[in-house]
């Protein structure tokens, strides 16, 4: 029911951890990030608390890195456990995927892909759809974020998703429709998160994505955001955020 994620120069963890407590407020069952360490992809995800998953990273030694993507679940599909947590892998475990919402189609989708080959560790919709990403990359042989567009276009529901691919580590994808999800955008440096609270501290430029708006977040290379559905480009709008230090 949160999610967070940091691309740039930071250590990754603290922001991804700061920022899931801030959202604790939305409430949550579960919590989990990913860290990408510059070569593999290192997951923690846990029922229970934020403060359990940092002794779970603690222990698992999954803290380094300056891209990630975190999580805190409010289970819609398959109880709250361990496996059903966010961050999800595709089966390659090339891409990674966290979202809040729910895919409404995700069982048709799940059978046509379980024909094809996939096989899915969790109950949760959020692997029907990462793995759907993953067909269609492979299938269309495109880049990741038409991947995540061409896909979108095939779910009902509602989300907000951020999507990481191993293959090409300096960008993240994010879409919304129903959900919410800001754009923090530093000095060569990108956060997403639910709303603003995570990242106030470090920035006060923000993009609000719009239902039906996709973005791709890339280091060192300026955003694009375009609409799901047809691909028009969108020319967001960068607002000032009041900064209360006192909150
Ligand atoms: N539908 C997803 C699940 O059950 C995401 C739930 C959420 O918004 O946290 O895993």
């Amino acid at each position: 029911c949160g999610i967070v994620g940091y691309i740039g120069h930071r250590d990754a963890y603290p922001v991804l951890i700061k920022g899931l407590k801030r959202l604790e407020y939305r409430g949550y069952d579960s919590a989990g990030i990913v860290l990408f360490d510059g070569s593999n992809l290192k997951l923690s995800k846990t029922k229970g608390k934020v403060s359990d998953l940092e002794a779970k990273a603690e222990a698992e030694n999954t803290k380094v890195g300056k891209i990630g993507m975190g999580h805190t679940r409010w289970a819609t599909h398959g109880v709250p456990n361990d496996v059903n947590s966010h961050p999800h892998y595709s089966n390659s475990g090339n891409l990674v995927i966290i979202h809040n919402g729910i895919i409404e189609n995700y069982e048709p989708i799940k059978k046509e892909l379980i024909n094809r080959g996939y096989t899915f560790k969790s109950d949760t919709d959020t692997e029907v759809l990462i793995n759907l990403i993953e067909d269609v990359k492979k299938k269309e042989n495109v880049q990741l974020g038409k991947a995540v567009q061409i896909a979108l276009n095939q779910v009902v529901g509602a989300y907000a998703i951020a999507v990481f691919d191993k293959e090409k580590p300096n960008e993240i994808v994010v879409a919304r429709l129903g959900s919410p999800l800001a754009i923090g955008i530093g000095d060569d440096e990108f956060f997403i998160a639910s709303d603003a609270s995570p990242f106030i501290e470090y920035t006060s430029n923000a993009i609000y994505l719009e239902d039906e708006e996709m973005a791709v977040v890339r280091l060192h290379k300026p955003m694009i955001v375009r609409k799901i559905k047809d691909d028009s480009s969108v020319d967001p709008y960068v607002q000032e955020l009041q900064m209360n230090l006192e909150q």
